[in-house]
Protein backbone atom coordinates (compact mmCIF):
# COMPACT_ATOMS: atom_id res chain seq x y z
CA UNK A 1 0.00 0.00 0.00
CA UNK A 2 1.04 3.37 -0.72
CA UNK A 3 0.34 7.01 0.19
CA UNK A 4 0.11 10.05 -1.58
CA UNK A 5 4.49 10.30 -1.83
CA UNK A 6 4.65 6.97 -2.86
CA UNK A 7 5.70 5.78 0.47
CA UNK A 8 5.16 2.15 0.72
CA UNK A 9 3.37 0.99 4.51
CA UNK A 10 4.05 -2.18 5.43
CA UNK A 11 4.39 -1.64 9.37
CA UNK A 12 1.68 -1.27 12.02
CA UNK A 13 2.52 -0.23 15.85
CA UNK A 14 -0.93 -1.63 17.87
CA UNK A 15 -1.13 -0.30 21.70
CA UNK A 16 -2.75 -2.78 23.17
CA UNK A 17 -3.51 -1.00 26.92
CA UNK A 18 -2.81 2.40 27.99
CA UNK A 19 -1.72 0.65 31.38
CA UNK A 20 1.42 0.59 32.50
CA UNK A 21 3.26 -0.96 35.82
CA UNK A 22 6.35 1.84 35.86
CA UNK A 23 5.82 5.91 35.89
CA UNK A 24 8.46 7.07 33.82
CA UNK A 25 8.92 10.58 34.26
CA UNK A 26 8.97 11.69 30.67
CA UNK A 27 6.21 9.35 29.89
CA UNK A 28 3.33 9.09 32.49
CA UNK A 29 2.75 11.30 35.08
CA UNK A 30 3.11 9.93 38.69
CA UNK A 31 -1.03 9.58 39.06
CA UNK A 32 -3.96 11.51 38.29
CA UNK A 33 -3.98 9.33 35.19
CA UNK A 34 -7.78 9.46 33.26
CA UNK A 35 -7.56 5.33 31.90
CA UNK A 36 -9.34 4.45 29.22
CA UNK A 37 -12.39 2.82 30.36
CA UNK A 38 -12.25 -1.16 29.58
CA UNK A 39 -14.91 -0.64 27.03
CA UNK A 40 -12.93 1.26 24.97
CA UNK A 41 -10.47 -0.63 25.05
CA UNK A 42 -10.26 -2.68 21.59
CA UNK A 43 -11.12 -6.80 22.51
CA UNK A 44 -8.20 -8.97 20.99
CA UNK A 45 -10.86 -10.34 18.60
CA UNK A 46 -11.47 -6.30 17.11
CA UNK A 47 -7.36 -6.43 16.95
CA UNK A 48 -7.37 -9.56 15.39
CA UNK A 49 -9.86 -8.24 12.55
CA UNK A 50 -7.80 -5.38 12.07
CA UNK A 51 -5.01 -6.89 11.78
CA UNK A 52 -6.45 -9.21 9.00
CA UNK A 53 -7.45 -5.86 7.10
CA UNK A 54 -4.24 -4.10 7.43
CA UNK A 55 -2.75 -7.97 5.96
CA UNK A 56 -4.65 -7.50 2.68
CA UNK A 57 -3.43 -3.90 2.20
CA UNK A 58 0.36 -4.74 2.71
CA UNK A 59 0.70 -4.62 6.21
CA UNK A 60 3.76 -7.02 7.15
CA UNK A 61 5.18 -6.39 10.27
CA UNK A 62 3.40 -5.60 13.57
CA UNK A 63 4.92 -4.23 16.91
CA UNK A 64 2.56 -4.59 19.52
CA UNK A 65 3.32 -1.72 22.24
CA UNK A 66 1.34 -0.23 25.12
CA UNK A 67 1.37 1.19 27.59
CA UNK A 68 3.03 -2.01 29.01
CA UNK A 69 1.50 -5.11 26.98
CA UNK A 70 3.12 -7.54 29.26
CA UNK A 71 0.44 -6.53 31.57
CA UNK A 72 -3.15 -7.00 29.45
CA UNK A 73 -3.66 -10.74 30.18
CA UNK A 74 -3.53 -12.87 27.04
CA UNK A 75 -1.31 -10.86 25.33
CA UNK A 76 1.04 -14.03 24.18
CA UNK A 77 -1.87 -15.91 22.98
CA UNK A 78 -2.91 -12.50 20.35
CA UNK A 79 0.44 -12.89 19.42
CA UNK A 80 0.32 -16.72 18.64
CA UNK A 81 -2.92 -15.88 16.92
CA UNK A 82 -1.61 -12.86 14.74
CA UNK A 83 1.41 -14.67 13.80
CA UNK A 84 -1.09 -16.84 11.99
CA UNK A 85 -2.54 -14.29 9.63
CA UNK A 86 -1.43 -14.81 6.14
CA UNK A 87 0.89 -11.77 4.80
CA UNK A 88 1.90 -11.32 8.48
CA UNK A 89 5.92 -12.15 8.85
CA UNK A 90 7.10 -10.65 11.61
CA UNK A 91 5.20 -9.45 15.20
CA UNK A 92 7.15 -7.80 17.84
CA UNK A 93 6.76 -6.29 20.83
CA UNK A 94 8.10 -3.53 22.93
CA UNK A 95 8.28 -3.73 27.00
CA UNK A 96 9.54 -2.40 29.86
CA UNK A 97 10.95 -5.44 31.05
CA UNK A 98 9.78 -5.89 34.26
CA UNK A 99 7.33 -9.10 33.60
CA UNK A 100 9.70 -10.59 31.24
CA UNK A 101 11.14 -13.13 34.25
CA UNK A 102 7.76 -14.56 34.78
CA UNK A 103 6.58 -14.66 30.73
CA UNK A 104 9.88 -15.06 28.76
CA UNK A 105 9.07 -18.57 28.45
CA UNK A 106 5.51 -18.48 27.55
CA UNK A 107 6.58 -15.04 25.14
CA UNK A 108 9.17 -16.80 23.35
CA UNK A 109 7.45 -20.36 23.04
CA UNK A 110 4.72 -17.55 20.76
CA UNK A 111 7.19 -17.45 17.85
CA UNK A 112 7.67 -13.77 18.19
CA UNK A 113 10.63 -12.44 15.86
CA UNK A 114 12.19 -9.61 18.19
CA UNK A 115 11.46 -8.77 22.37
CA UNK A 116 12.56 -4.76 22.55
CA UNK A 117 12.91 -3.78 26.18
CA UNK A 118 13.15 -0.26 27.26
CA UNK A 119 15.57 0.76 29.61
CA UNK A 120 17.31 3.48 30.64
CA UNK A 121 19.94 3.34 33.25
CA UNK A 122 21.52 0.53 35.07
CA UNK A 123 21.80 2.04 38.39
CA UNK A 124 18.91 1.11 40.81
CA UNK A 125 18.54 4.91 41.93
CA UNK A 126 18.37 6.63 38.49
CA UNK A 127 15.62 3.44 37.74
CA UNK A 128 13.76 4.31 40.42
CA UNK A 129 13.52 8.20 40.14
CA UNK A 130 13.13 7.53 36.27
CA UNK A 131 10.39 5.20 36.48
CA UNK A 132 8.94 6.16 40.20
CA UNK A 133 9.16 2.36 41.03
CA UNK A 134 12.25 0.05 42.06
CA UNK A 135 12.35 -2.57 39.50
CA UNK A 136 15.58 -2.46 37.87
CA UNK A 137 16.43 -5.89 39.04
CA UNK A 138 13.36 -7.16 37.40
CA UNK A 139 14.45 -6.03 34.27
CA UNK A 140 18.18 -7.23 34.76
CA UNK A 141 16.78 -10.40 35.35
CA UNK A 142 14.33 -10.76 31.98
CA UNK A 143 16.89 -10.42 30.03
CA UNK A 144 19.44 -12.55 31.91
CA UNK A 145 16.34 -15.01 31.45
CA UNK A 146 15.71 -14.55 27.36
CA UNK A 147 19.25 -15.61 27.28
CA UNK A 148 19.56 -18.61 28.93
CA UNK A 149 16.34 -19.34 27.35
CA UNK A 150 18.70 -18.90 23.94
CA UNK A 151 16.70 -16.03 22.69
CA UNK A 152 18.17 -14.12 19.75
CA UNK A 153 16.47 -10.98 18.69
CA UNK A 154 16.52 -8.83 21.82
CA UNK A 155 17.25 -4.66 21.53
CA UNK A 156 17.28 -2.30 24.37
CA UNK A 157 15.85 0.70 23.76
CA UNK A 158 17.70 3.50 25.97
CA UNK A 159 16.32 7.44 25.46
CA UNK A 160 19.26 9.28 26.32
CA UNK A 161 18.87 12.08 28.57
CA UNK A 162 21.79 13.93 30.43
CA UNK A 163 19.98 14.45 33.61
CA UNK A 164 19.04 10.85 34.24
CA UNK A 165 21.72 8.71 32.00
CA UNK A 166 23.92 11.58 31.04
CA UNK A 167 27.46 9.81 32.63
CA UNK A 168 25.98 6.17 32.17
CA UNK A 169 26.34 5.81 28.26
CA UNK A 170 29.51 3.31 28.45
CA UNK A 171 28.02 1.69 31.47
CA UNK A 172 24.31 0.85 29.24
CA UNK A 173 26.68 -0.01 26.21
CA UNK A 174 28.31 -2.63 27.99
CA UNK A 175 25.31 -4.53 27.94
CA UNK A 176 25.72 -5.15 23.91
CA UNK A 177 29.38 -5.96 24.98
CA UNK A 178 28.28 -8.79 27.59
CA UNK A 179 25.33 -10.08 25.00
CA UNK A 180 24.46 -10.69 21.90
CA UNK A 181 21.97 -7.81 21.78
CA UNK A 182 21.93 -4.45 20.15
CA UNK A 183 21.75 -1.15 22.55
CA UNK A 184 19.86 1.75 20.64
CA UNK A 185 19.74 5.17 21.49
CA UNK A 186 16.20 6.67 20.45
CA UNK A 187 16.44 10.46 20.95
CA UNK A 188 13.91 12.27 23.16
CA UNK A 189 11.04 13.89 20.97
CA UNK A 190 9.22 16.56 22.27
CA UNK A 191 5.91 14.59 23.38
CA UNK A 192 4.78 14.24 27.16
CA UNK A 193 6.21 15.73 30.14
CA UNK A 194 9.80 16.77 29.32
CA UNK A 195 10.70 20.09 30.77
CA UNK A 196 14.07 19.72 32.56
CA UNK A 197 15.28 17.13 30.35
CA UNK A 198 18.44 17.39 28.05
CA UNK A 199 18.29 15.04 25.12
CA UNK A 200 22.01 13.97 24.54
CA UNK A 201 22.86 14.56 20.85
CA UNK A 202 24.26 11.47 19.04
CA UNK A 203 27.71 12.65 17.75
CA UNK A 204 28.20 12.90 22.24
CA UNK A 205 27.56 9.32 22.61
CA UNK A 206 29.85 8.47 19.66
CA UNK A 207 32.57 10.26 20.98
CA UNK A 208 32.16 8.50 24.89
CA UNK A 209 32.14 4.81 23.13
CA UNK A 210 34.99 5.84 20.92
CA UNK A 211 37.06 6.68 23.63
CA UNK A 212 35.63 4.04 26.01
CA UNK A 213 35.86 1.13 23.38
CA UNK A 214 37.42 1.66 20.16
CA UNK A 215 36.53 2.64 16.50
CA UNK A 216 32.36 2.22 15.54
CA UNK A 217 32.49 0.53 11.98
CA UNK A 218 29.48 1.35 9.89
CA UNK A 219 27.12 -1.94 10.20
CA UNK A 220 25.36 -1.87 6.97
CA UNK A 221 22.70 -4.76 7.40
CA UNK A 222 19.55 -4.41 8.57
CA UNK A 223 18.43 -5.20 11.95
CA UNK A 224 14.91 -3.79 12.05
CA UNK A 225 11.87 -2.33 10.83
CA UNK A 226 13.02 1.45 11.15
CA UNK A 227 15.10 3.96 10.25
CA UNK A 228 17.79 3.13 12.58
CA UNK A 229 21.67 2.66 12.26
CA UNK A 230 23.80 0.59 13.24
CA UNK A 231 27.63 0.07 14.22
CA UNK A 232 29.89 -2.63 15.46
CA UNK A 233 32.29 -1.94 18.55
CA UNK A 234 35.61 -4.08 18.75
CA UNK A 235 35.24 -7.52 20.97
CA UNK A 236 31.24 -7.12 21.58
CA UNK A 237 29.32 -9.57 20.92
CA UNK A 238 26.03 -7.34 20.21
CA UNK A 239 25.59 -4.35 18.04
CA UNK A 240 24.93 -0.29 18.85
CA UNK A 241 22.12 1.69 16.99
CA UNK A 242 21.18 5.19 17.06
CA UNK A 243 16.84 6.50 15.97
CA UNK A 244 17.22 10.33 16.04
CA UNK A 245 13.66 11.25 14.83
CA UNK A 246 14.69 15.05 15.22
CA UNK A 247 17.94 15.51 14.51
CA UNK A 248 18.17 12.92 11.43
CA UNK A 249 14.89 12.65 10.57
CA UNK A 250 13.64 10.01 8.45
CA UNK A 251 10.01 11.02 7.27
CA UNK A 252 10.70 10.39 3.67
CA UNK A 253 11.11 6.46 4.26
CA UNK A 254 8.36 6.36 6.78
CA UNK A 255 6.63 2.97 6.26
CA UNK A 256 4.54 3.05 9.56
CA UNK A 257 1.30 3.79 10.67
CA UNK A 258 0.02 3.03 14.24
CA UNK A 259 -3.53 2.28 16.08
CA UNK A 260 -3.79 3.39 19.41
CA UNK A 261 -5.53 1.13 22.27
CA UNK A 262 -8.98 2.64 21.46
CA UNK A 263 -8.46 2.19 17.98
CA UNK A 264 -7.60 5.50 16.50
CA UNK A 265 -5.37 4.98 13.25
CA UNK A 266 -2.71 7.45 13.47
CA UNK A 267 -0.61 8.53 10.84
CA UNK A 268 1.96 10.44 12.06
CA UNK A 269 3.60 10.79 15.71
CA UNK A 270 3.46 14.48 15.65
CA UNK A 271 -0.21 14.55 14.24
CA UNK A 272 -4.14 14.27 15.39
CA UNK A 273 -4.32 12.73 11.90
CA UNK A 274 -6.08 9.82 11.01
CA UNK A 275 -9.31 7.95 11.99
CA UNK A 276 -10.76 6.17 14.29
CA UNK A 277 -11.77 2.55 13.61
CA UNK A 278 -13.36 1.30 16.53
CA UNK A 279 -16.94 2.94 16.18
CA UNK A 280 -17.11 1.82 12.82
CA UNK A 281 -15.55 -1.99 13.86
CA UNK A 282 -19.04 -1.55 16.52
CA UNK A 283 -21.39 -0.44 13.75
CA UNK A 284 -22.39 -2.99 11.51
CA UNK A 285 -19.88 -1.95 8.54
CA UNK A 286 -18.18 -4.37 6.89
CA UNK A 287 -14.21 -5.52 6.09
CA UNK A 288 -14.58 -4.17 2.43
CA UNK A 289 -15.72 -1.05 3.70
CA UNK A 290 -13.63 -0.69 7.04
CA UNK A 291 -10.61 -1.25 4.38
CA UNK A 292 -11.65 0.96 2.01
CA UNK A 293 -11.47 3.84 4.67
CA UNK A 294 -8.39 2.85 6.04
CA UNK A 295 -7.14 2.90 2.24
CA UNK A 296 -8.25 6.46 1.94
CA UNK A 297 -6.73 7.75 5.13
CA UNK A 298 -3.18 6.17 4.88
CA UNK A 299 -3.09 8.03 1.51
CA UNK A 300 -3.07 10.89 3.68
CA UNK A 301 -0.33 10.30 5.61
CA UNK A 302 1.28 13.29 6.22
CA UNK A 303 4.91 14.41 4.50
CA UNK A 304 6.85 14.73 7.70
CA UNK A 305 6.84 15.90 11.07
CA UNK A 306 7.44 18.99 12.07
CA UNK A 307 8.47 19.24 15.83
CA UNK A 308 9.34 22.33 17.35
CA UNK A 309 7.61 24.37 14.74
CA UNK A 310 4.61 26.71 16.28
CA UNK A 311 3.10 27.19 13.25
CA UNK A 312 1.22 23.50 13.37
CA UNK A 313 0.28 23.64 16.75
CA UNK A 314 -3.30 23.54 16.24
CA UNK A 315 -2.63 20.14 14.44
CA UNK A 316 -0.39 18.56 17.19
CA UNK A 317 -1.49 15.58 19.00
CA UNK A 318 -2.41 15.80 22.84
CA UNK A 319 -1.79 12.27 23.55
CA UNK A 320 1.38 10.90 25.47
CA UNK A 321 3.70 8.13 24.69
CA UNK A 322 1.93 5.47 26.85
CA UNK A 323 -1.45 6.68 25.01
CA UNK A 324 0.29 6.43 21.47
CA UNK A 325 2.88 3.49 22.09
CA UNK A 326 6.23 5.20 21.22
N1 LIG B 1 6.00 0.28 28.03
C1 LIG B 1 6.69 -0.16 26.89
C2 LIG B 1 8.14 0.29 26.90
O1 LIG B 1 8.49 1.12 27.73
O2 LIG B 1 8.88 -0.22 26.05
C3 LIG B 1 6.05 0.27 25.57
C4 LIG B 1 5.49 1.66 25.47
S1 LIG B 1 6.67 2.96 25.65
C5 LIG B 1 5.64 4.39 25.37
C6 LIG B 1 7.61 2.81 24.16
C7 LIG B 1 8.89 3.60 24.11
O3 LIG B 1 8.62 5.00 24.05
C8 LIG B 1 9.83 3.42 25.31
O4 LIG B 1 11.07 2.96 24.82
C9 LIG B 1 10.00 4.82 25.85
O5 LIG B 1 11.28 5.04 26.35
C10 LIG B 1 9.71 5.66 24.63
N2 LIG B 1 9.34 7.04 24.92
C11 LIG B 1 8.39 7.50 25.74
N3 LIG B 1 8.35 8.86 25.73
C12 LIG B 1 9.32 9.26 24.85
C13 LIG B 1 9.78 10.53 24.38
N4 LIG B 1 9.25 11.68 24.79
N5 LIG B 1 10.78 10.54 23.47
C14 LIG B 1 11.34 9.38 23.03
N6 LIG B 1 10.94 8.16 23.42
C15 LIG B 1 9.95 8.10 24.32
FE1 LIG C 1 5.34 2.72 30.89
FE2 LIG C 1 6.84 2.46 28.69
FE3 LIG C 1 5.80 4.83 29.39
FE4 LIG C 1 7.71 3.84 30.88
S1 LIG C 1 7.90 4.42 28.71
S2 LIG C 1 5.78 4.75 31.63
S3 LIG C 1 7.33 1.73 30.75
S4 LIG C 1 4.66 3.07 28.78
Amino acid sequence: MLDQYKRKIDYMRISVTDRCNLRCRYCMPADGIEQMACKDLLSYEEILRLCRIFAQLGIKKIKLTGGEPLVRLGICHLIQQIKQINGIEQVTITTNGVLLPQMAEELIKTGIDGINISLDTLQRDKFLELTRRDQLADVLAGIERLMELGYKNIKINCVPIMEINGNQIAGIVGLAKKYPLVVRFIELMPIGNITGYTAIHRDFIMETLQNRYGELVPYQSSLGNGPASYFSLPKFKGKIGFIDAIHHKFCEACNRVRLTSNGFMKLCLQYNVGVDLKEMLRSDADDAYVKQVIKKNIYKKPLEHHFYDESVAQIRDERNMFQVGG
